[in-house]
């Protein structure tokens, strides 16, 4: 074990060169009713939601305009930045499709008909009871890159117009109201100068704008700085990586495994778990998720993800299959303590996981974002309603309301300190949880105490020297990882990632390490204590990881980043 410099990632914010919010300047901006950015489960609920509560009220649709409603996403399609395990609580589907679609037609993969939760040491996997967090009885399996894509011709279907391969890299506001967004410029070079397939971006006017923009939403931070609406508690994530497997004979059931590879000691500060969830016939997605308030530098997601492959138990579930995608995404973790102290401000909704809906014990988000998405379409048809001026603040805060009385609210408030509690190591977190769900959730009274991931002092250790080299069949090296991902980001677009470039070592190994896509370079200072980073952005799959730790994922160019097509 080396040293113990503190160093941590807060002292090294990234430079402030960017302005996410703007004053609307555009001389000739597109006018819409409900502008909603992301098509992922939140913003494209809310589209499908708006749309039929829309046709069954021409007369508000008509004050709405010509483009009612519009939904930006960033991905080349809806659905291509998509990434999640993913084992859905049907709920929310069946409630936005209610009367309307049996969940047979909906392309999910069929219910969970079984599952196993092991603990693993390096040799041994132990079944031990399900946790009640992590029961899956009566969930659907879906790959939620399909299931968007599905949703989003759902949307259309219902009158929405979506705009892929764009991002939303402005937040418009006048007059203390947000007025919209706008748009990011395409074709442009490395230094920013305007090639020959340059397009501007254009401001995109809307009566009521609509953040849906999952885990570590721009838009979304800049929102929440500027109306105050940031919780007194920190908001926190977790990464997690993933990989789609062929293999002879498939997977009957869910596996969730705890323990190794992370370490259990205090001092670490791992949190997390690996899942094997059945995908239909004979795929199996394969994953592990890592909370970013980890303390070692060496600790990289993508690689633990490579040994645990290598598990006994885990190897002979992969034996004679192959690796067909690869991806990564973070998970907003704070859970309901980190939540928002409102959801609305002037002209302005905030659903899904970019507002914080998201039940880590369970490892669930994606129900969450399909409700809070639908309630935002309801409380904005019900203030869009009202013939004349911009939807006042009032007319707002029904969204408020009927968030708090939701199943989305109850649940996250009974596992509202189970994430915190793991800062004290696997055991005596998994101790103090379990009194968590006994008590369903009145067990602390209060909040137990957490910092901002990025606060936390880092350690560095000999860990990376137990990754196993690739062999290209079970373990795979970054690049072919982000090869598998179908990343579409061209080399020579200009860099979305800001970080400082001149850091203490342990802080560049942190991101080294961290980032699963190697965007992180490490050059040797004059010095030795510090390191040159050299940034390669076009191998970014947009997890943002970075964000958590010290850094800032920027929106890149709309249509760049991975194409996932199954995870
Ligand atoms: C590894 C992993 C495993 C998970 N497992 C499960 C599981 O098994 N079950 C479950 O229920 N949940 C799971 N989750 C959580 C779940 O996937 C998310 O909570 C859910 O997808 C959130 O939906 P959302 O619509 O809020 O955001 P997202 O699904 O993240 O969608 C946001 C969309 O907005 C787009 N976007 C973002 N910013 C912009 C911008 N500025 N301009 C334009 N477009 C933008 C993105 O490209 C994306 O398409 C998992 C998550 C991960 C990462
Ligand atoms: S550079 Fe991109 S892929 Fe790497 S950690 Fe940052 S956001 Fe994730």
């Amino acid at each position: 074990m080396n040293g113990e410099l503190a160093v941590s990632p807060a002292a090294y914010p990234p430079p402030e060169i960017d302005q996410p919010l703007a004053a609307p300047s555009d001389p000739d901006p597109i006018e819409v009713g409900v502008c909603i950015v992301g098509a992922g489960p939140a913003g494209l609920a809310c589209a499908i939601r708006l749309g039929q509560l829309l046709a069954d009220d021409p007369a508000s649709a008509e004050r709405l305009g010509e483009v009612p409603v519009v939904v930006v996403e960033k991905g080349k399609q809806p659905g291509s930045h998509l990434l999640s395990g993913a084992v859905v609580n049907p709920r929310a589907l069946q409630r936005l499709f209610r009367d309307r679609k049996p969940i047979e037609e909906l392309p999910l993969l069929g219910p969970v008909k079984g599952e196993r939760v092991y603990l693993l040491t390096p040799r041994r996997a132990t079944p031990i009871p399900t946790p009640p967090t992590m029961r899956n009885h009566g969930n659907q399996l879906a790959s939620l890159s399909r299931l968007g894509r599905w949703l989003a011709r759902e949307a259309e279907e219902a009158g929405a117009m979506i705009l892929a391969e764009t991002a939303a890299t402005r937040l418009l506001v006048r007059g203390g109201r947000v007025a919209g967004i706008r748009t990011g410029d395409k074709g442009r070079g490395r230094d920013g100068e305007q090639l020959a397939n340059f397009e501007p971006g254009s401001d995109l006017r809307a009566r009521l704008t609509v953040l849906c923009e999952g885990s570590q939403g721009y838009l979304t931070a800049a929102a929440l700085e500027h109306f105050a609406l940031r919780s007194d508690f920190p908001q926190t994530w977790e990464l997690g990586v993933k990989e789609v497997w062929r293999v002879p004979g498939g997977l009957d059931r869910v596996i969730h495994t705890l323990g190794w590879p992370l370490r259990p000691g205090a001092r670490y500060r791992e949190f997390g778990g690996t899942f094997l969830y059945p995908m239909g016939g004979d795929l199996l997605t394969i994953g592990i998720v890592v909370g970013l308030d980890y303390r070692d530098s060496a600790l990289s997601a993508h690689d633990l993800l490579q040994e645990v492959k290598t598990h006994p138990a885990i190897r002979k579930l992969l034996a004679g299959g192959e690796r067909l995608e690869w991806g990564a995404k973070t998970i907003t973790s704070g859970g309901a303590l980190a939540l928002p102290k409102r959801l609305h401000a002037p002209g302005l909704l905030l659903a899904g996981e970019g507002a914080g809906f998201v039940n880590v014990p369970t490892l669930k988000g994606v129900h969450y974002a399909l409700e809070t998405g639908m309630l935002a379409a309801e409380a904005a048809f019900a203030a869009l309603a009202q013939p004349g001026a911009p939807p006042i603040l009032e007319a707002l805060s029904g969204y408020d309301e009927a968030v708090a009385g939701s199943e989305a609210w109850r649940e996250l408030q009974q596992v509202r300190n189970m994430r915190q509690v793991f800062h004290r190591g696997l055991f005596v977190g998994g101790a103090l949880a379990s009194l968590m769900t006994l008590t369903r959730g009145r067990f602390p009274a209060g909040p137990f105490p957490s910092e901002p991931d990025a606060a936390v002092s880092l350690i560095s250790t000999d860990r990376a020297a137990s990754y196993p080299a690739p062999d290209g069949l079970l373990t795979f090296d970054k690049l072919s990882s982000v090869f598998a991902a179908g990343n579409k980001t061209r080399d020579d677009q200009p860099n979305h990632i800001r970080i400082q470039t001149q850091v203490p070592r342990r802080l560049g190994e942190l991101w080294q390490n961290m980032c699963p896509a190697q965007v992180y370079e490490l050059l040797d200072g004059e010095d030795g204590a510090t390191v040159s980073v050299r940034v390669t952005p076009s191998n970014c799959v947009q997890c943002g990881a970075i964000s958590a730790k010290g850094g800032r994922l920027t929106p890149p160019e709309g249509g760049s980043g991975p194409e996932y097509e199954g995870v």
